[in-house]
């Protein structure tokens, strides 16, 4: 039987729709309408367009957004007396600040300094813990959709055997860490798999459930899954161009024969990167609701 195609753009388009309707019930019944920050600094093309569509996903949900573009050469204390006076600003409920950041930039300060209840992408360490021992208030955005990606497509997770390839604070260890907690849409056995793994596809081969970050192209193959394993592939690889310049993405997975040994997949695009900026404007709506003393 051929793979079940997990989409991120479907499965993104009903959770917007969703956001949507809460969002105008925000407004009209409580006159509360969420705002988000994102801070770029420097003109890193991919960050660019990242931010760009943040923007444009706040717009089409009715999400306030500001957008700072700072020069490459802001200087840390520039930024985070930015973030000072963000953290203060009470039409803005979500902080997010754009990585990388430039060298100079200490990344990890820069993030703490941001304010717990405004940390929409959940990387600071309050958030961190609070996710640790089951108690999150922002689960962190990637994270977070590919957990949706299962429970909306109706992968069991709970008994599971779930192998996680990448171990990144951003994907590997939180999807990890949210898969095994004793809830619903997780109870999962969680295996991370690293570069120091002694026999990677030892691993992978026994996996229900595979979720791949590892950000290498093609990384895994058919004869490193079982039949019936459910892919999610988080991977985006730029391999090349098309002749009009555009960007020719693949995942960490070799999707056309992976697929054939598969259950359900994920592709790549269209697979979790839809579900990323979706999870975004969740917490900022979630923000916006603690802010108002609404959850
Ligand atoms: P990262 O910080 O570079 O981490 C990659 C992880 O994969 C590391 O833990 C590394 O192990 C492990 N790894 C690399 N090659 C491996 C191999 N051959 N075998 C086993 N483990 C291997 O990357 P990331 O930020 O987690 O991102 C991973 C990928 O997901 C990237 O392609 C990124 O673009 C993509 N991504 C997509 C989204 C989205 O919204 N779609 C969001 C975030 C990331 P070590 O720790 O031992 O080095």
């Amino acid at each position: 039987m051929p793979a079940q195609i997990i989409s991120g753009t479907e499965i993104a388009k009903q959770i917007r729709q969703e956001l949507k309707q809460e969002i105008t019930e925000l407004k009209d019944k409580h006159n509360l309408i969420p705002g988000l920050v994102t801070v770029l600094v420097g003109e890193d093309p991919a960050s660019q367009v990242y931010v760009g569509s943040k923007v444009k996903t706040c717009d089409a949900l009715g999400v306030y957004s500001e957008r700072y573009d700072l020069p490459a050469e802001t200087s840390q204390e520039e930024l985070l007396t930015l973030i000072d006076k963000l953290n203060k600003d009470r039409k803005i409920h979500g902080i997010l600040v754009q990585l990388p950041l430039p060298k100079h930039i200490n990344e990890t300060e820069v993030l703490y300094a941001i304010d717990p209840k405004k940390d929409v992408d959940g990387f600071h360490p309050v958030n961190v813990g609070k996710l640790m021992i089951g108690e999150p208030d922002y689960l962190p955005c990637t994270p977070h959709g590919i957990q949706q990606l299962l429970i909306r497509s109706g992968v069991k997770i709970e008994g599971a055997e779930v192998v996680v390839v990448g171990r990144s604070n951003i994907v590997g260890k939180p999807i990890a860490n949210i898969l095994i907690q004793k809830k619903e849409g997780a109870n999962a056995t969680v295996t991370i798999c690293h570069t120091r793994t002694k026999d990677m596809a030892f691993h992978t081969k026994r996996a229900d459930i595979l979720i791949v970050a590892a950000g290498k192209p093609k990384a895994i193959t058919a004869d490193m899954v079982k039949e019936g394993v459910v892919v999610i592939d988080v991977g985006v690889n730029r391999i090349g161009k098309t002749p009009e310049g555009k960007a020719i993405l693949c995942g960490d997975v070799d999707f056309d024969t992976v697929k054939e040994k598969a259950k359900a997949i994920s592709p790549v695009p269209g697979g979790v990167g839809p579900m990323t900026i979706t999870m975004l404007m969740l917490n900022t709506v979630k923000a916006a609701k603690v802010s108002a003393g609404l959850a």
